[in-house]
């Protein structure tokens, strides 16, 4: 960048990828994010970000920023004024609303603050009286959340990321932490390198972490990680290693009832691993003084996450170790907000639909108006084609957001927003921590953050308008628990931790084995440094590292199918197919394709189901 970094306006804010919650200082001139500087003092993670964190601001003053409204005439979009596009949105909600409460439906991005999705759902709830919201983590987080709910009477994880560093051993479950949350994984190496932490991981692949000294890394096959998760507490009642604690704790009976089914022996082989590796983990895991289970996780892993969040709660539950220092789950939502959109109550009640029955509804015609904000279903949710038939279906479109998404161009109006950078706020990490987000430039173009849009819409259709950030935190204070006793000028720098009780149950969780199909690879989707894409897509720092799609498969399947580095391939599944280069890495195990699920022009989306593992053929 051109300017002398004293000359910049210093900002300190927060990072608005994924949910670690690390703290940035933008420096800014002219209206323009031109760089983060490093503090060593700053945020529990003394100033270290990763690639995202340190280069990935460059979205914000993007040339292909949406800079003002646009409304679809004669099938075009063209420029409008805010007062028409909102005026035309209210009518349309309202409308919809008039043929009944279902009729109405929105998909947001856990992205904004708790303002902003605080307000999203009073404009669905209380103004347009519909339960119909969803996040994309609707397709995982939530679900694992929400096992998190059942089993502990929270939606939050029961344990911070302090604990990384307290604990004695670490059970890393499902992918790798240096992908979705790189700073949790300087964390993990910090502990394992400085801290004499033991490193358990259990995956469909090997990963960064299993590189790390003393990391043993169990590689499973796809789709059978509670069926594993389930072994691990069989072996561990079986060898009398259960904590005394875990039998005032309800449901242990039935729990030891259905893991009758699950002994090491039986489903060794389902697994991928031997009935010796499984009670060797167990072991490990239950006669450590200290343990701590992390689960990342994010969009690219659909499926089962309800039953994983729970298996894994169990496993605490059963060594009691929730509720103490340095024990426990850290569930890791995928986005900055996920933890946030769950406590600011975005996700459908009994009376609800969520994102995947809200797309099969307008699909079905009967969502008449979906109102997505800064969400972009047709790369991020499994299934594209049938994500754009059911958009090309739907009524009324209404899409908020920075860019000119795939989504976006399927809208009736489009609404400019604003980045993380141009707004005022809160966002929850994973760790509970809820920290300030604080604006460095004023929005770009006519964009409006999506506080702003939301009230003034609100005010349209008759409820509350707000004048700040500050206004609505005060409202949340008031009515979303564990908030109660915050305020938002008290947060101060570093943020404050939302405190949570348990009231913990066993949750017995019955998972059958997936078979493998004859001939074809299990394929498995994911992040490669960039989540969903939606901004980092944009900027000049993570595309230079990772510029393309790709499919990685074991050396192994490469020498049978002859496939060289760089050779295009076909990936055929039953909902479609899709051209990826060849990536060869002795990280993936045989018969298991890896391919990360961002790119909109190697939409990997296009060949998956919503299961959690997909069958594939590969050809050149
Ligand atoms: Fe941002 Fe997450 Fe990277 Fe931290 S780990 S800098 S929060 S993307």
């Amino acid at each position: 960048f051109k300017a002398r970094w004293w000359s910049l306006n210093k900002v300190k804010t927060v990072c608005s990828y994924c949910g670690t919650g690390c703290q940035l200082t933008l420096g800014v001139k002219d209206n323009k994010v031109l760089t983060t500087i490093y503090d060593e003092n700053q945020g529990f993670h003394n100033g270290q970000l990763c690639t995202r964190g340190r280069f990935g601001y460059q979205f914000v003053n993007s040339d292909n920023r949406l800079t003002t409204p646009l409304i679809r005439k004669n099938g075009k979009l063209v420029e409008a004024s805010w007062e028409e596009a909102l005026s035309l949105v209210a009518d349309r909600l309202r409308e919809a609303k008039a043929s009944g409460a279902d009729s109405v439906a929105g998909l947001v991005t856990p992205r904004l603050t708790n303002e902003e999705l605080f307000l999203y759902g009073k404009l669905f709830r209380e103004t347009l009286g519909s339960e119909n919201i969803d996040h994309s983590a609707g397709f995982a987080h939530s679900a694992l959340t929400s096992g998190a709910l059942e089993s502990l009477g929270y939606a939050a994880s029961p344990s911070t990321i302090a604990d990384i560093q307290k604990t004695d051993l670490l059970l890393v479950v499902k992918t790798d932490a240096y992908e979705t949350h790189p700073v949790l994984g300087f964390e993990i190496n910090l502990g394992v390198k400085r801290k004499d932490v033991d490193l358990r991981i259990v995956s469909d692949k090997r990963g960064k972490l299993s590189k790390l000294p003393k990391a043993k890394t169990y590689v499973h096959k796809p789709g059978n990680e509670v069926v594993l998760l389930n072994a691990l507490a069989k072996a561990i009642i079986d060898e009398n290693l259960v904590d005394a604690a875990a039998t005032t704790v309800a449901g242990l009976d039935e729990l030891k009832q259905t893991l009758e089914s699950y002994a090491p022996s039986k489903v060794a082989e389902a697994c991928g691993m031997s009935a010796d590796e499984i009670k060797a983990l167990a072991s490990d895991y239950a006669k450590a003084e200290k343990a701590l289970i992390l689960l990342p996780i994010g969009l690219g892993y659909s499926g089962h996450g309800k039953e994983l969040a729970q298996a894994v709660i169990n496993l605490a539950l059963l060594t009691g170790r929730i509720g103490k220092e340095g024990c426990g789950v850290l569930i890791m939502g995928e986005k900055n907000n996920s933890q946030g959109a769950l406590d600011m109550g975005i996700y459908p009640t009994s009376k609800g639909k969520n994102a995947a029955t809200i797309i099969d509804s307008c699909a079905a015609g009967t969502v008449k108006a979906l109102y997505v904000a800064g969400e972009n279903p047709v790369i991020s949710y499994p299934n594209r084609k049938k994500i754009e038939a059911a958009l090309d279906k739907v009524e009324f479109l209404v899409v908020q957001d920075l860019f000119l998404t795939e989504t976006a161009e399927k809208a009736h109006v489009v609404l400019p927003a604003c980045s993380f950078a141009e707004k005022d706020g809160t966002f929850t990490s994973v760790g509970r921590t809820v920290q300030r987000v604080n604006k460095a430039i004023k929005p770009i173009g006519l964009s409006r953050s999506d506080l702003d849009i939301l009230s003034s819409l609100n005010g349209i259709l008759g409820g509350t308008t707000y004048a700040n950030a500050s206004e609505v935190f005060a409202e949340i204070a008031e009515n979303v628990p564990g908030y109660k006793d915050l305020s938002y000028d008290g947060l101060g720098e570093n943020g404050q931790i939302i405190p949570v009780t348990t009231k913990a149950k066993f949750v017995p969780v019955a998972a059958a084995p997936v078979k493998a199909e004859t001939g074809k690879f299990a394929m498995v989707t994911g992040s490669a440094l960039y989540h969903c894409g939606t901004m980092s897509r944009y900027g000049e720092g993570p595309m230079h590292v990772c510029p393309e799609g790709y499919a990685e498969l074991s050396r192994q399947d490469a020498a049978e199918l002859k496939i060289s580095e760089n050779d295009m391939l076909t990936i055929k599944s039953t909902t479609g197919e899709i051209k990826l280069k060849a990536k060869v890495n002795v990280r993936m195990p045989q018969g298991v394709v890896f391919a990360p699920y961002h790119f909109a022009e190697q939409s990997v989306n296009t060949v998956t189901d919503g299961t959690p593992v997909i069958w594939v053929s590969i050809s050149k």
